[in-house]
């Protein structure tokens, strides 16, 4: 068949590195070939070969609703024919903006961008020129974007400057960024004993969601928040992932907790390509043309992302939604749990509304360094073995699952049976 999705990946190696436009899409951590996607509508992806899949990657988190929700499909083809951007301002943009001061007590004034990548970049650069310091920490674990800043793991004694992790990074840029464990307050109070003149911002996922699901421990993020007041630092929530995931507004309203700045992404774009931040005005109020901070973006604001995610927000705001969400994650998650014990088979599964991590762990997974003891073989065996029988879990270890609200109960029910059949699958222990 010519369009196959092996056919098109050998075809991608020659003209895209690595035959794909975000790396962990090639499927390496799982010591597989992509599939290359030809549709998807609500719960499943259709490869080009016709093969369906119950997919739990939704887009990596913005597709809350579903894929192809029909109110956010008409929302775009209605903003498509009134044209497809401006480099002007536009209505769209006053909506998505009022929508999101209104989810979050914390956001005064919000900037749209592209991508979350765009927002947290942005975001520090907003911290620094505020606060005139030039630090920032940032956890062992977490994911900000691939900006230069946030490229960095924890040198050899964790506590100190990182170093790059990726080449093209000057290294002495890295010495800007200082890497604190994730749920360990020590580190960064440490931190700030050393470097409390200069640090401009910590930045933080306030559930991880990037090394698998990792849950904050209580007091963690009130501890941070009580740290950076103290020593005159800004407070930089990124909710990329957790904006409107877990309630209608982000994690921080769940918390209690008021960051200076949020970042956020995926989902307040419906699945087109979106970021913002935001926070309290005489911070936003730095940004240019208001004050001297440069930001600016030829497509910001673009109106077929504002159409998408405004349409989302609505369908959010209507409630039931977070409490349906979280019930079939839970039913989902309470099902894997018997199966692999069942199995004999040790994990762990973190879980918090619609997001959850299956940890082939047999601790409980609260720090990276937990995390990275996963038997990471055997979660890429089980995934190999999910995807067969057509369940797409994320294609790496490292990585946060979301049930839509298009998951209906029999799709849980299928995964279910589905797991019990490759758990028989995979190859016998020891
Ligand atoms: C996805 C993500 C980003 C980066 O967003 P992109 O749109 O991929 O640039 C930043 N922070 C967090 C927490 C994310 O999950």
């Amino acid at each position: 068949m010519l369009s196959s999705s092996k056919q098109l990946f050998s075809q991608a190696q020659g003209l895209i590195p690595g035959g794909v436009n975000s790396p962990v899409r090639a499927f390496k951590a799982v010591g597989s070939d992509p599939l290359f996607i030809d549709r998807a509508e609500g719960s499943k992806v259709i490869d080009v070969d016709g093969n369906s899949y119950i997919d739990y990657v939704c887009s990596w988190g913005p597709l809350i609703l579903g894929h192809a929700h029909p109110e956010v499909i008409k929302a775009i083809a209605a903003a498509a024919l009134k044209g497809t951007s401006y480099g002007a301002p536009c209505r769209q943009e006053v909506e998505m903006a009022s929508m999101i001061c209104e989810a979050f007590p914390s956001i005064e004034k919000v900037r749209m961008v592209n991508s979350g990548t765009e927002a947290t970049m942005s975001a520090i650069r907003l911290a620094r020129a505020f606060t005139g310091k030039n630090k920032i920490i940032k956890f062992e674990g977490c994911y900000h974007g691939h900006a230069d800043a946030f490229l960095i793991k924890a040198g050899s004694g964790l506590l100190t400057a990182g170093v790059p992790t990726s080449p093209g990074i000057p290294p002495e840029w890295t010495a800007y960024t200082l890497i604190a464990r994730y749920n360990d307050l020590q580190s960064v109070r440490t931190l700030f004993e050393e470097h409390h003149e200069d640090i401009a911002a910590v930045i933080v996922e306030p559930i991880a969601g990037n090394m698998g699901l990792v849950l904050p421990e209580p007091h963690f993020l009130q501890g941070l928040r009580d740290i950076t007041t103290q020593y005159n630092s800004l407070l930089i929530f990124d909710e990329v992932i957790t904006g409107f995931r877990l309630t209608y507004g982000g994690y921080q309203n769940i918390a209690g907790i008021k960051p200076d700045l949020t970042t956020l992404g995926k989902i307040i774009g419906g699945g087109l390509p979106v970021g913002a931040y935001g926070g309290r005005q005489e911070i936003m109020d730095l940004i240019a043309p208001q004050g001297p901070v440069y930001q600016a973006g030829t497509l910001s604001g673009n109106p077929l992302a504002m159409a998408a995610g405004v349409a989302t927000l609505r369908m959010l705001k209507e409630g039931h939604i977070y409490h349906i969400l979280e019930q079939r994650c839970l039913k989902l998650v309470k099902g894997l749990a018997g199966l692999f014990a069942d199995a004999g088979e040790k994990v762990c599964i973190n879980h918090l509304g619609s997001m959850f991590s299956v940890f082939f762990n047999d601790s409980e997974v609260n720090h990276y360094e937990t995390v990275m003891r996963s038997d990471t073989e055997r979660y890429a065996a089980f995934f190999r073995a999910m995807l067969q029988l057509g369940v797409y879990l994320p294609p790496a270890q490292f990585e946060t699952a979301f049930v839509s609200l298009a998951h209906e109960e029999e799709d849980i029910d299928r995964t279910l049976e589905r797991a019990r059949q490759a758990l028989e699958m995979l190859p016998k222990r020891g």
